[in-house]
């Protein structure tokens, strides 16, 4: 297998030849994937991702792996080591540090830290009482793309069970984010100026997150 070193990761080189007329690089799953004509070569192929390092460095990004593979877990900022041990009858036991599970299940560390959440909910929907006049609904998902979204017809907010391993202040920002929704839907410049009343930092957190 082919490797070449990215930011400080080994990486390797899946090579592809393939009946198509151009050299093709794909990053997935932390590894490359360089698809090249049938007629070049391999070296040339690998020359060819020679020449894209700056493109790769810029681009890569290392497979995510499972808390149950890393074995340990921050949760909101703070770390834990993770156990998966099926003849446990409770779903979830956290002592010293340690987080026990019965099952191979994230949901289940979710349940245990969704108090945290209800918690920074009813804080952020406290503040925006009086201007809203409504009760909102909280929901909770995990979800792939979004850290957080707003049905502001429904008076519904649904936040990304995720944001458990983030500092808390994410949780935070997602929330504040999601209520000013109910003002101004969108996201123009308006928005901003709106949530800014209530939640001054939220151009770092929005830094935070995407990393
Ligand atoms: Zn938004």
């Amino acid at each position: 297998m082919n490797t070449v070193i990215i930011n400080d990761f080994k990486v390797d080189i899946v090579c592809r030849p393939r009946n198509i007329k151009n050299i093709n690089i794909r990053i997935h799953d932390g590894k490359i994937f360089l698809t090249y004509p049938l007629k070049c070569s391999k070296n040339r192929a690998l020359a060819f991702l020679d020449e894209h390092t700056e493109w790769l460095s810029k681009n890569y990004k290392p497979a995510k792996i499972s808390i149950f593979e890393k074995k340990e877990v921050n949760i909101f900022g703070e770390k834990y080591l993770v156990e998966v041990d099926s003849m446990q009858k409770e779903k979830i036991i956290l002592k010293n540090g340690v987080i026990v599970l019965n099952q191979a299940c994230e949901d289940l560390i979710f349940n245990y830290f969704k108090d945290e959440f209800i918690e920074t909910f009813n804080k952020v929907q406290k503040i925006y009482q009086n201007i809203l006049k409504k009760e909102v609904i909280i929901k909770f998902r995990m979800m792939k793309t979004k850290w957080g979204s707003c049905n502001f017809k429904k008076y519904i907010i649904t936040i990304n069970k995720k944001l458990m391993y983030y500092e808390k202040r994410c949780l935070e920002y997602v929330m504040f984010h999601e209520f000013t929704h109910f003002i101004i839907p969108n996201h123009s410049k308006d928005f901003y100026k709106e949530l800014s009343k209530y939640y001054n930092n939220h151009e770092k957190i929005k830094i935070e997150l995407k990393g």
